[in-house]
């Protein structure tokens, strides 16, 4: 019985298939390939994969529009990779509803590196009964009954804004969050001028993160495209 994960794998180039076939089988995932959009929706439909890897450029159809569909009905993570380097073009496959993207060429080492990270956040979703009290990540603690931060035991002191910021990031653990995104959740609206403001925002909630010894990154930033919470390793005694 082979319980490993499944994922959909939605390329046209046929080279490109390929090589993302071989990275998956070698480190022992199930795969099901998909040539263009029709096969891509039959497949997320019948399959059930726990990710998609999507090109955005094909055939049939627009990746986005692809995005919206699987929306519809399943909230499995979804990575875009594409070889338009544009921002607005990630910007409008995350809004869609993407979770992650990788630009082409891509490293292998890279595209396993997000595919954990999105089977994580899968796992932690499976695993979470309902909402948790308590968010942990690494030193990071947040208590959303007190509505209190934690680094490494000590409160951090955040303004109703930052800490609004930082529950929004922590729910969306591993995930791209556009600005678009962050501006209509935390204000209600959104115009270009407004991301000014968040990137002031941002940079000091990031600065109260990083008080103290503890200077692991949570905070990535996405430059033109958003901002993403990162998982901490867990140290491998850690791990049940
Ligand atoms: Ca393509």
């Amino acid at each position: 019985m082979n319980n490993k994960p499944m994922i959909l794998v939605v390329e046209d180039d046929a080279a490109v298939r390929s090589l993302m076939a071989v990275t998956l089988d070698t480190q022992g995932y199930r795969y099901h390939l998909a040539r263009n959009g029709a096969e891509a929706l039959i497949e997320a439909s019948t399959q059930q994969p726990a990710v998609m890897l999507l090109d955005l450029g094909l055939p049939d159809m627009e990746g986005v529009d692809i995005i919206r569909k699987v929306r519809g009905w399943t909230g499995m993570p979804i990575i875009v990779i594409s070889a338009r380097s544009e921002d607005a073009d990630k910007v409008e496959a995350l809004d869609a509803g993407a979770d992650d993207y990788l630009t082409k060429p891509f490293s292998v080492d890279e595209l396993l590196a997000r595919l954990r990270v999105a089977l994580r956040r899968v796992n932690a979703e499976a695993s979470a009964i309902g909402e948790s009290a308590i968010y942990e990540n690494g030193s990071l603690r947040i208590d959303y009954a007190a509505g209190c931060a934690y680094i490494a035991d000590r409160e951090i002191h955040l303004t109703p804004i930052e800490y609004r910021l930082l529950c929004l990031l922590a729910r969306n653990t591993g995930k791209v969050l556009t600005h678009n995104y962050i501006l209509k959740e935390i204000w209600g609206s959104y115009t270009a001028s407004d991301v000014g403001s968040l990137r002031v925002f941002m940079a000091t909630l990031r600065k109260k993160l990083q008080a103290g010894d503890d200077t692991q990154p949570y905070i990535q930033t996405h430059i033109g495209i958003g901002y993403r919470m990162l998982k901490q390793d867990v140290r491998p005694e850690d791990t049940p």
